[in-house]
């Protein structure tokens, strides 16, 4: 691998290498970011454990990078009582003292970070925080400009910005100065019904523009990069449809269990936690056509068309498309693991599926006939993501005097965990006398070939809403139109009397029921 991290034809797990030049890789200027209006975050739920594993962590590192506005204000809110200093040292001491922190600019950073109380039934409270907004605005000059963070409870959702709405802070300015955003993480509501409830109390105070819904796996590198991977080369495209693809397997497996979070995932599971949102991300991106534009409503445009175009479930033969598990005890990293119905905060009798592997059709042109296979999993082998791409076979094999008929078929595996990696598996002679073949793959591994740092996910999505650049954020109807999809099939499996039947259970550290493990085996045989 040389420095510019372009490697070819490697021998299945051994690196051939060479140079981007050999290879003709252009690079090209990168997209730099623009200027960031001056701006104040608020973030609701504040004293919990998204604000100080992932927003601060990532606000911070933005400050490293000279990437936050000048000046910029970040309010933490949460009913908690403390005053800014507390605030600052707990973020600090709690989570930033780790030896590869680099805490150097700590301080200098510390300095833009406030905290205010806030009781979320409470108008007043809400008029409070208000006017020590309004206040901190003239004292920063932060020109009015607020993103409202909601890293709180689902079931605060509404309330908040409905109480955001009424202090009269999601109003914007009319000439453009003093905006107002709202950032909403997953999950947008549990079924159709509640996810339009949502949506219809957002839209009382925002408009679509001012509304950020958060999908961090959209702002990972190598999601990003699939889009320029398909549209910014022209040899992919003529391949990329039902003529020469076999089938497409999505994985986002991970090795851990429920951890801490058994109160939300018992409600959720795996097909709200992860099906509704990431694997519908991947899903379009890796599905849909080109758009004319890279702006954020040509590509969303494209991406609800591939949920359109979805076809539905057939209800009578469900399990034929489904496949869904829990996970038993078993030995995760050398250790003894308890069961799913083991964990704390877990029901002993929970029916709650911890894995799924979906097989979903989208009815179109392109892709008529050809099966996406999408898994996730809690406790499973390996924490993986990547997406498989698995070609046809040659329509005639003229070595089959010598070779008999089985020539593996071309794979391209777009890695995203824990390889951002592009590789391709293709058949060559192998060396010597003997007419045989050997499948190798060609590979790029993508963090090689970059020079200026890299953006975590958190910073990206904080980034892009600073700038109110919403290409990597779910629009409405597309969140819509994923529930209304998913939501008769979580009917259907909540509702069948033979649910506890249905729900497979598998090993912890295995790959999954032995029910899915024809398809498993489809998506993970590396070669
Ligand atoms: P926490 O459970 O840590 O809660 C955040 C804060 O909300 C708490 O510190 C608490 O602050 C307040 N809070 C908790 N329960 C209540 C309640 N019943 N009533 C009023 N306030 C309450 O949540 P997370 O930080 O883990 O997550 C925040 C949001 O982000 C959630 O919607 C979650 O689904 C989502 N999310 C989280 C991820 C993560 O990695 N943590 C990843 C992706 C999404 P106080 O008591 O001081 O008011």
């Amino acid at each position: 691998m040389d420095d510019r991290g372009v490697a070819v034809g490697s021998e299945t797990g051994t690196v051939v290498k060479g140079k981007a030049s050999d290879l003709g890789v252009y690079v090209s200027e990168c997209l730099t970011v623009g200027p960031v209006d001056p701006c104040t975050i608020v973030i609701f739920g504040a004293s919990g454990d998204l604000t100080a594993r992932k927003l601060i962590p990532a606000l911070y590192h933005l400050h490293l990078n000279d990437t936050l506005p000048d000046p910029v204000s970040i309010v933490g809110c949460a009913r908690t009582p403390m005053g800014n200093e507390e605030f600052r040292e707990r973020l600090r001491d709690a989570h930033m003292d780790g030896a590869s922190v680099d805490l150097s600019r700590w301080d200098e950073f510390a300095a833009n970070l406030y905290y205010h109380p806030v009781l979320y039934d409470s108008l007043q409270s809400f008029t409070d925080l208000a006017e020590y907004l309004r206040s901190l605005d003239k004292q920063r000059h932060t020109q009015g400009n607020r993103i409202f963070y909601l890293a709180i409870p689902p079931t605060l959702y509404q309330g908040t910005a409905e109480m955001i709405g009424q202090i009269g802070l999601a109003r914007e300015a009319e000439d453009g100065n003093g905006w107002s955003r709202i950032v909403v993480e997953k999950p947008f509501g549990r079924d159709l019904p509640t996810a339009m409830e949502l949506e219809r109390t957002l839209h009382r105070s925002f408009h679509e523009h001012q509304i950020f819904r958060i999908d961090h796996y959209l702002a990972k590198e190598t999601v990003q990069n699939i889009l320029m991977f398909r549209f910014a080369n022209t040899i992919f495209e003529p391949i990329w449809n039902r003529s020469y693809v076999s089938h497409v397997g999505i994985i986002a497996s991970e090795k851990l269990g429920v951890e801490h979070r058994a109160g939300y995932y018992e409600q959720s599971g795996v097909l709200r936690d992860m099906f509704q949102n990431h694997m519908m991300q991947l899903l379009s991106l890796t599905a849909m056509e080109p758009p004319s534009l890279f702006e954020a409503d040509r590509v969303r445009d494209e991406k609800i068309k591939v949920y359109r175009s979805f076809k539905p479930f057939d209800e009578a033969n469900q399990h034929r498309d489904l496949i869904l598990g829990q996970y038993g005890r078993g030995v995760a990293d050398g250790i003894e693991v308890p069961a799913y119905r083991e964990e704390a905060g877990v029901n002993p009798e929970s029916l709650t599926p911890t894995f799924a592997l979906m097989r979903i059709f989208v009815d179109n042109w392109r892709w008529r006939g050809v099966p996406f296979y999408l898994v996730s999993g809690k406790r499973l082998a390996q924490k993986v993501t990547r997406i498989v791409v698995q070609f046809k076979r040659v329509p005639h094999s003229m070595f089959r005097s010598v070779l008999g008929e089985d020539i593996r078929a071309n794979r391209l595996t777009l890695g995203i965990y824990p390889q951002e990696r592009i590789t391709l598996t293709f058949q060559t002679k192998n060396p010597g006398a003997r007419s045989c073949l050997r499948p190798v793959t060609m590979d790029f591994y993508y963090d090689q070939s970059v020079s200026g740092p890299i953006l975590d996910a958190y910073e990206k999505v904080l980034l892009d809403c600073m700038q109110g650049d919403q290409m990597l954020f779910w629009r409405k109807d597309s969140v819509e139109r994923c529930w209304s999809f998913l939501t008769p099939i979580l009917s259907q499996c909540e509702a069948c009397a033979d649910r506890e039947q249905r729900l497979h259970p598998y090993e912890s550290g295995s790959w999954g029921p032995e029910e899915a493990q024809k398809w498993m085996r489809l998506i993970l045989d590396e070669a």
